[in-house]
């Protein structure tokens, strides 16, 4: 599943290669990926003529802003994918949403599992925040800009590599809380974009037991928890995002991050750190994987 390393890397593929680009139609082949407005009919219609001014992220989802103010918002979920295609390629049956381009290309929703969905919003759904100057290349490049979370985000938690993301106000999001390390990073409203992969790649760099509870949690721990998961998602967008099963950026190709994984999926491998074997467990249904050596409970 796509998590904030794949759907950045996917963000500033578009914002190359999209930003400028008017949409002359939509084809939706498949109407349950529209979530709004609906009927799906309503959202081709509304997309119609729309120029694309900028294409951003917030959380796990792609937000392609309009000329006009409106905000797309793009959830990939599970197997979801946006893929600029060039005039004349040929039709993916995987494409659940194709916009066409006025350039001839189109821009491809496609999705194997039908998990992901598309909203399209009034300005007035992401408040303020967004920038006005032209400065869109600058504004997507750097990580760090916040999109003020409207109603569509209003459940989510902060940008982990927003400058305003500190280690003091992760310790005010942990501060008190009794649940296990793993669940709380997995939970988008304490911190948005991570999933599964960062969480357990985080947790090995801080030298943390996924089944730690955050009220255990020394202020230097939380101190190196706050690093740990902004490296890694730092370094997953580096290497253009982890390709596990069916993610691939917006020119169709696989990130290159899974051969830099130092826990997730190794169990039984050595760990890269102390030579231990990676163990495998779950928490909260999620597979998790750990050093018992480098990561062992207090
Ligand atoms: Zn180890």
């Amino acid at each position: 599943m796509p998590e904030l390393p794949e759907v950045e890397t996917v963000a500033r593929d578009l914002q190359r290669w999209i930003a400028g680009a008017t949409i002359v139609d939509a084809d939706v082949s498949w109407d349950r990926t529209i979530r709004h407005p609906l009927p799906a009919e309503r959202f081709a219609v509304e997309v119609r003529g729309a120029t694309i001014r900028r294409v951003g992220r917030r959380a796990k989802s792609v937000l392609v802003h309009l000329a006009d103010g409106r905000v797309m918002t793009v959830a990939l979920r599970m197997t979801g994918a946006l893929i600029v295609a060039p005039p004349g390629a040929p039709p993916d049956p995987y494409a659940r949403v194709v916009f066409h381009l006025a350039d001839g290309r189109q821009l491809r929703y496609r999705d194997v599992r039908k998990f992901g969905r598309i909203g399209l919003w009034e300005g007035g759904g992401l408040r303020g925040g967004l920038r006005r100057d032209g400065a869109g290349k600058k504004a997507v490049a750097d990580p760090r800009s916040a999109y003020r979370i409207g109603e569509v985000f209003a459940r989510h938690g902060p940008e982990p590599l927003a400058r305003s993301f500190t280690a003091q106000r992760l310790a005010e999001r942990l501060r008190g809380r009794r649940a296990r390390l793993k669940t709380l990073l997995l939970d988008q409203s304490v911190i948005a974009g991570v999933g599964n992969i960062y969480a357990d790649e985080a947790l090995w760099r801080a030298r943390l037991h996924p089944l730690r509870t955050a009220d255990t949690l020394t202020p230097a721990e939380i101190r190196s928890l706050h690093r740990a998961v902004r490296a890694v998602l730092r370094e997953g967008i580096a290497n253009r995002g982890t390709s596990l099963s069916d993610y691939v950026g917006a020119d169709g190709e696989p990130g290159a991050n899974a051969e830099r994984l130092r826990v997730y999926q190794r169990t039984g491998e050595p760990c890269l750190r102390c030579g231990k074997q990676i163990q495998r467990t779950v928490v909260g249904q999620r597979s998790t994987h750990f050093c018992p050596r480098c990561q062992a409970l207090p």
